[in-house]
């Protein structure tokens, strides 16, 4: 994993995620272009509920803020809902994480956190990015 390859087969686009203000209200729409639910989920320690729908090769993620507290509650409050970050699956969380801090890279998440699905996830601060919150996430071995 350690080479500059641009190329790196291991990685893909996992999601992109959606802040609303309800997923009730949200998904209508989205199963309406013929998009399927796979599943309904709180993330606690998020502060959401992950709405995951499938769309091919990839997934949208509608996330509902479990309260106005949240990071995604304090999100929707100062720029209403929208888009909210895109996620990179990687193989092995462990050895980016490593490799962005040798970098400096600013980081919302230094350490992976456990998010949806059993996933080790971590956050990539939008000001190392481009401008967009980019999440990190290594699925859960089965
Ligand atoms: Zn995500």
């Amino acid at each position: 994993m350690n080479n500059n390859s641009n190329s790196d087969s291991n990685l893909r686009l996992d999601h992109i995620a959606i802040a609303v203000n309800s997923l009730e209200e949200a998904l209508p729409f989205y199963e309406g272009l013929g998009l399927t639910r796979l599943e309904i989920e709180v993330v606690e320690d998020q502060g959401v509920r992950v709405a995951k729908l499938d769309i091919g090769n990839t997934h949208i993620e509608l996330l509902e803020p479990l309260s106005a507290e949240t990071p995604v509650g304090k999100f929707i409050s100062q720029k209403g809902p929208g888009l909210h970050h895109i996620c990179i699956g990687v193989a092995n969380i462990e050895d980016n994480l490593c490799q962005l801090k040798s970098r400096g890279t600013k980081m919302i998440n230094e350490t992976a956190k456990i998010g949806a699905g059993g996933a080790k996830i971590a956050f990539v601060h939008p000001k190392a990015t481009g401008g967009v919150l980019l999440e990190l996430s290594q699925p859960q071995a089965e």
